[in-house]
């Protein structure tokens, strides 16, 4: 393993898989770690890489408080090993065979699936807008990826002098803006906390994007 911090609060993992069988954009793993006493504890993390790269990339964000979360940003050294099941999920997966054009919505973490998307979507040439919605601009990872592509930021909590983004949570105006009309054949992936996939998910709908073209994953709490 070896890692790269992508914001103060955030860290990839680039894992080596013994056996790996490849993934789907969309797709997350289960990671078990296990201290020395025995105590195990088994947490979900969404697979960032494209399909095809070889190493397994996971984003993970500190959670201040939590359990994990601190330890693999904090604490995660490179030659660590890891116990991974996966790739696991079916629905929220995204390949060129589905189609497009995409519309990507993440909050916070919820940035990690939609990476998947966005390497494997510029790879395949179909068309993507991704909504991007952070507390400050040092939380909006991965920006040297996303620069030049159509990436649309919201700053809920500060923004620098002359910020030209948007400065406040996801709502109906927003959407609008940045979603409507749905082009034909649309495809929606959101993810990030429970909140911020209703307020897109619903938005979406409101504006007339069939439930059906309208994916979502929720990192909600564990237990
Ligand atoms: C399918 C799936 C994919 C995920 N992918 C990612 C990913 O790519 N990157 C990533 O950073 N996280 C991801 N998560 C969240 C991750 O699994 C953990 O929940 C998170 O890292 C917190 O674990 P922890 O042990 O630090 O906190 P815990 O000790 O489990 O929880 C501490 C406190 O925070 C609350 N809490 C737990 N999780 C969250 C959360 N996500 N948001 C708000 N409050 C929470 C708990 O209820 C508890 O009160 C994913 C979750 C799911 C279900």
């Amino acid at each position: 393993m070896r890692t790269v911090a992508r914001t103060p609060r955030m860290r990839s993992l680039h894992l080596r898989v013994a056996g790996w069988p490849g993934h789907r954009a969309g797709q997350h793993v289960d990671l078990r770690l296990t201290a020395e006493d025995g105590y195990q504890a088994v947490r979900s993390y969404s697979i960032a890489s494209a399909p095809g790269e070889p190493l397994v990339e996971l984003a993970v964000e500190r959670l201040e408080g939590g359990e994990v979360s601190p330890y693999l940003v904090d604490e995660a050294r490179a030659g660590d090993r890891f116990e991974v099941r996966g790739p696991l999920g079916g629905y929220f997966v995204w390949g060129a065979a589905d189609g497009g054009p995409l519309f990507l919505a993440a909050g916070g973490s919820g940035i990690a699936p939609l990476m998947a998307m966005v390497r494997e979507a510029a790879r395949v040439a179909v068309p993507f807008r991704l909504l991007y919605s952070c507390r400050t601009l040092a939380d909006v990872a991965y920006r040297e990826q996303l620069a030049g592509h159509d990436v649309k930021v919201a700053l809920t909590r500060a923004q620098p002098a002359g910020w030209a983004g948007y400065s406040r949570r996801v709502d109906p105006a927003m959407l609008r803006e940045v979603a409507w009309p749905p082009p034909a054949g649309a495809l929606s992936y959101v993810c990030g906390p429970s909140g911020f996939v209703e307020a897109v998910a619903g938005g979406l709908a409101a504006l007339g994007h069939p439930p059906g073209s309208i994916r979502t994953e929720r990192f909600g709490p564990t237990g």
